[in-house]
């Protein structure tokens, strides 16, 4: 396989902004120029850098995708940046669209639930000098607080509802952004704004697909305190009082995780929505 230069990539990035970016809308200078600078190929698996400038989402490690570029350019479009305020991401995956954010904001705060992921997201952006993208690994669903509150929040994962940290960490007049959908293939993308300390408005902005978010204000959480999950619980646990509740934890998040799995990628598309993705 011919191994691309530097200045090739250059310009199939630069392609790619025109037609898949600026041609499909997005026209905020800040994202349009932010997009032109930050080197995709660098998140990608060595086997994969050659798709870098493809408008598509692309598999990561631990199961997991750098988002397609047009939605990172469209939703970042959406916070409404104008440059210096300090954003919050949950779901750093590979770093990418956090080098993006970071070429606009004074400083990110990402947070991935994956230790794999998180620590080569870091050493990406660190190897590529952005300096200002600070990651942490845990549960994003919880926000991060210590550096609470956040002039806007994106979440590159999608849950059944907003988890309540994320809009308690908005600041007046911040924006969040987040994919939210019960069913992995029929997400809204939505975007809430802080009116007053409790006061929000939601507007819908695009139908959209992004991998489940998972953790305690997250899909796991819903599941697990489902009534639909006692048979589960029951088969895992049995019905002995000789298990003691610190064991049981573990083991019912594993029965969300598969709950999770068996929603997201099993359960039938409702008709409807397959006639739409014709
Ligand atoms: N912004 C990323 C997209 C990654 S996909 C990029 O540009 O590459 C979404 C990521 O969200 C996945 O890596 C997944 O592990 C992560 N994720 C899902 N639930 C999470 C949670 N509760 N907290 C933190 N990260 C989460």
């Amino acid at each position: 396989m011919e191994k691309l230069s530097k200045s090739k990539f250059s310009r199939l990035r630069e392609e790619m902004v025109e037609r898949a970016i600026f041609a499909r809308g997005v026209r905020s200078e800040l994202v349009l120029r932010a997009m032109r600078n930050v080197p995709r190929e660098s998140f990608l698996p060595t086997r994969l850098r050659e798709f870098a400038y493809d408008d598509t989402a692309l598999p990561i490690e631990e199961g997991q995708t750098i988002s397609q570029p047009y939605i990172v350019a469209f939703m970042i479009e959406a916070l409404a940046l104008r440059g210096g305020e300090k954003v919050l991401e949950i779901g750093a995956g590979s770093g990418y669209a956090a080098a993006v954010l970071s070429e606009i904001a004074a400083d990110v705060y990402t947070v991935e639930r994956h230790g794999p992921l998180a620590e080569k997201a870091a050493a990406t952006l660190a190897d590529l000098g952005y300096d200002n993208v600070h990651v942490l690994h845990g549960d994003g669903t919880r926000g991060w607080p210590a550096h609470a509150p956040y002039d806007a929040i994106i979440v590159a994962a999608g849950g059944p509802t907003i988890p309540e940290s994320l809009k308690d960490q908005l600041k007046i007049g911040g924006r969040l952004v987040i994919p939210v959908g019960a069913h992995q293939r029929v997400q809204e993308l939505v975007r809430v704004t802080r009116i007053a300390q409790s006061e929000y408005r939601r507007e819908d902005l695009a139908d959209v697909q992004f991998v489940p978010l998972l953790g305690e204000e997250g899909i796991r959480a819903r599941l697990t305190s489902a009534a639909s999950l006692r048979p589960f619980r029951r088969a895992m646990l049995g019905k002995s009082s000789r298990v003691s509740w610190r064991e049981k934890r573990p083991r019912l998040a594993e029965v969300g995780e598969f709950l999770v799995t068996y929603r997201d990628y099993r359960c039938p598309v409702q008709p409807k929505n397959r006639e739409r993705n014709r």
